[in-house]
């Protein structure tokens, strides 16, 4: 895995991580990243085709922040042979689904078991389960996907990049599981 070097910026040490999103088309990763970076919520934007770049900072405490080079990768099913060159080199992947479709559930855990088997080792993975302001329509249930992540040892949240709710809380939560005291990040 290439080293994420820590920079210093007015007594600030500054981390970079490239993270991966991935999941099947239309489950809202796009949105959750437009959330999180511009914090807006666009309902007729196009699903992404190919992969889009974004760089957004993290607090982590008063002296030290982690900047994540978001790459909003093709998962979709027909771009499924580019996956491995996005996520070999990543430190972080945000795994999506949408509660209101258990097949993305399904999709969410094949790539898990992908990153498992061909991520790096030290990989932080996230599983999220977004459109949770569509309780009404919901297919799978909180308790399972926190059981799933609990036994694979993923961090889990359910967003909503239409409310933004827990958007930037998962941002936060990933920051601060990465493991910035390795010296694979302080060469
Ligand atoms: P992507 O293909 O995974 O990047 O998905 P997009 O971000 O393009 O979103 C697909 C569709 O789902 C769009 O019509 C979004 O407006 C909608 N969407 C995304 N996130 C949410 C959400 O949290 N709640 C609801 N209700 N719709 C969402």
């Amino acid at each position: 895995m290439a080293a994420a070097r820590a920079s210093v910026s007015g007594g600030n040490r500054v981390f970079n991580f490239k993270l991966v999103l991935l999941g099947e088309s239309a489950v809202g990763k796009s949105s959750l990243v437009v959330r999180f970076a511009k914090d807006q919520f666009d309902e007729y934007r196009e699903s992404t085709i190919g992969a889009a770049f974004f760089t957004q900072v993290v607090p982590v405490d008063d002296t030290t922040s982690v900047k994540f080079e978001i790459w909003d990768t093709a998962g979709q099913e027909r771009y499924k042979s580019l996956a491995p060159m996005y996520y070999r080199n990543a430190q972080c992947a945000v795994i999506v689904y949408d509660i209101t479709k258990a097949e993305t559930f399904e999709r969410a855990k094949s790539w898990v078991k992908e990153l498992q088997r061909q991520a790096d080792p030290d990989i932080v993975i996230a599983l999220v389960g977004n459109k949770n302001d569509l309780e009404t329509n919901r297919a799978v249930t909180a308790e399972e996907c926190q059981a799933y992540a609990d036994e694979g040892g993923l961090l889990f949240k359910e967003t909503s990049a239409k409310t933004g709710a827990n958007v930037l809380e998962l941002f936060q939560t990933i920051a601060k599981k990465m493991p910035l005291d390795s010296p694979k990040y302080n060469q």
